[in-house]
């Protein structure tokens, strides 16, 4: 039990230790763990407009 799982940073690909004291896993630093929850708002931010055009195909269907 004593080999350190080997991860990568999804953000940077670095390789991070997986283990207890990595607050931040899977990220390699808390900077990379923004970028990608940055990444994450904006990718939410494109669902609104896809529901507009689901609506609108639903008002069909009925
Ligand atoms: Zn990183």
């Amino acid at each position: 039990m004593n080999t350190p799982l080997q991860i990568k940073c999804p953000t940077c690909k670095q390789t991070v230790e997986w283990s207890e004291q990595s607050k931040f896993k899977p990220f390699c630093s808390a900077r990379c763990k923004l970028i990608d929850l940055g990444e994450w708002a904006t990718e939410t931010h494109k669902i609104p407009g896809e529901e507009v055009f689901l609506d609108h195909d639903d008002k069909i269907l009925k």
